[in-house]
């Protein structure tokens, strides 16, 4: 076994804290990771704090990992020892459902093995996550870094990245289409720098004016307080597709009343309450609403190559592990430009 040095939450209302544990020897398939950069998402903070219920404690959070392989198993055949990898949401899947079979591990029929607060396939050893010196996961779960973008700004990739760029490509997203993205944190920031890329006109509908000036940098046309409902309506059936990011309780209806005739709303955001939904703000206008959770191996490879060929990283503010907990308030507070990562070197 590999002793291993990480932070993690206790309990639900427990600061998270240093937490010593033990990985797994690679196995003839896995690659060992010396884990380099690990981002905040808001995720985690669900997570840490059982907001979603059935949390496995204690908890090492962290699901958007970049490191360097330190390790190979005899068989492993995509790695080498000194090679940059990353992992992302999920580290193994039942590899045989019919999901799995059409690369969309994350919707896994069987058992996804979640990279933290889930487990094993045994279904009883916990998985622990990227706020850690090391990690051991099989080469097929593990993802190539392009090297042309900083490190820092790749590790939101495995998350944001791909969160983001899943629905805005199985939902068609590009040029001749104006869309909008509900809430410029983590998430949004991303689906702004990507939707913009492939060619759609972006309008960031936000709470916070204040992140005006950097929407338009991210690519976005227009910019749009949220707060004031007369600035909705004057939107009304605008957008062919809305992508909604948002962390906390809202109202989705306010965002449907955008979308015009056919048009999609995609939930990616995760509010830990449901939501209710007017039949009214769907049927009008035949709208569709839907959601998207991750993306599989193959699309997280497919998003990473197109980052790296677009120049696309995430915009980061790089923070040693000791300030995780006031990272953790902030970004809460929608107080983060735009992602955290933790720079493991301090732990
Ligand atoms: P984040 O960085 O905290 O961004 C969330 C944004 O939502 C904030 O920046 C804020 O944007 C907006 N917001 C927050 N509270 C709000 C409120 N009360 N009303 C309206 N808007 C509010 O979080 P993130 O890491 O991007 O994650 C966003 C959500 O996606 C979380 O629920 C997370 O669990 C979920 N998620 C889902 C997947 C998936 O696969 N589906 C993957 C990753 C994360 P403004 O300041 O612009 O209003
Ligand atoms: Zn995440
Ligand atoms: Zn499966």
């Amino acid at each position: 076994m590999l002793p291993t040095r990480g932070y993690a939450a206790k309990g639900p209302t427990a600061p998270l804290e240093p937490f010593d544990f033990e990985r797994r020897d690679p196995g003839p398939r896995d690659v060992l990771i010396e884990i380099l950069y690990c981002g905040i998402c808001h995720s985690d903070i669900h997570q840490a704090r059982d907001e979603w219920g059935g949390a496995i404690f204690p908890m090492v959070p962290g699901h958007e990992i970049v490191g360097r392989v330190t390790r190979v198993g005899p068989e492993v055949k995509r790695f080498t020892v000194g090679d940059l990898a990353g992992v992302g949401c999920f580290v193994d899947s039942c590899r045989t459902c019919e999901s799995c079979q059409a690369g969309l591990e994350q919707y896994c029929e069987g058992h996804i093995t979640w990279t933290y607060n889930g487990t094993e396939k045994d279904g009883k050893t916990p998985t622990y996550g990227g706020y850690s010196t090391q990690i051991v996961v099989d080469e097929n779960y593990t993802l190539k870094i392009p090297t042309n973008l900083p490190l820092p700004n790749v590790a939101p990739l495995l998350c944001a990245g791909i969160t983001t760029y899943s629905p805005l490509k199985h939902f068609k997203v590009g040029s001749g289409q104006r869309i909008a993205v509900v809430g410029l944190g983590g998430l949004g920031h991303m689906a702004v720098k990507l939707a913009a890329s492939m060619g759609a006109e972006v309008v960031v509908l936000s709470t916070s004016k204040i992140k005006e000036q950097d929407a338009r940098r991210l690519g976005a046309q227009d910019f749009v307080v949220s707060l004031d409902p007369k600035n909705l309506d004057a939107l009304a059936n605008r957008f062919d597709f809305i992508l909604d990011t948002v962390s906390a309780p809202h109202d989705v209806n306010a965002y449907l009343n955008l979308l015009r005739r056919d048009g999609v709303l995609a939930l990616v955001g995760a509010p830990p309450k449901p939501m209710a939904i007017q039949a009214f703000s769907l049927i009008l206008k035949r709208r569709t609403l839907a959601g998207s959770v991750i993306g599989g191996i193959r699309e997280t490879q497919e998003m990473l190559n197109y980052c790296a060929q677009q120049n696309i990283g995430s915009d980061v503010e790089v923070i040693p592990i000791q300030q995780v907990n006031e990272a953790y308030e902030r970004t809460i507070k929608g107080d983060v430009r735009y992602r955290f990562v933790i720079d493991m070197k301090t732990l």
